[in-house]
């Protein structure tokens, strides 16, 4: 495995559209480890391959510590509820937003293997879940926040 370069929010390719991935192979694994390896050292729960200069819709999340989560092109099928949290991005270090998002959203997605799988997720994991798909769509946390946190905030909330 190996860790990858993140790319910043003033990169182009942030705002391109991902492609499908059409045929998972041997490359498309190493591209989830080796993204997953980058999300834990850069202490994010969340990671889309466009973020490290791969246009093509492969996500990994990990809200819990060890509950590592794969997508390979992911589709939310269904959201319920309405969530207000505070929300950061590993592409634009040092802000932090306030979002609306689902409380709970399911998705479909092939896992490694090209199986095709839901999965339904709350809270962080919802939140998650619709932040990197946003990135696959050439979209950030930035165009739907409610407001960004001022510095004073900032500070405040990583006490
Ligand atoms: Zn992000």
């Amino acid at each position: 495995m190996a860790k990858l370069k993140l790319v910043y929010e003033d990169n182009p390719l942030l705002r391109k559209i991902s492609k499908p991935v059409e045929e998972i192979t041997p490359r498309i694994h190493r591209l989830l480890d080796d993204m997953a390896e980058t999300m834990r050292a850069e202490n994010g729960c969340g990671l889309a391959a466009v973020q490290v200069g791969v246009l093509r819709r492969v996500v990994v999340i990990e809200t819990e510590p060890g509950k590592l989560i794969e997508l390979i092109n992911p589709e939310i099928i269904a959201a319920e509820g309405i969530q207000t949290e505070y929300e950061g991005c590993l592409s634009l270090p040092g802000k932090y937003g306030i979002t609306q998002r689902p409380m709970t959203v399911t998705v479909r997605a092939l896992d490694r293997n090209g199986q095709a799988f839901e999965l339904t997720g709350s809270e962080l994991l919802a939140k998650a879940i619709c932040h990197e798909i946003d990135h696959l769509d050439g979209k950030l946390y930035t165009d739907c926040a409610v407001r960004m946190l001022t510095p004073e905030e900032i500070e405040e909330m990583l006490e």
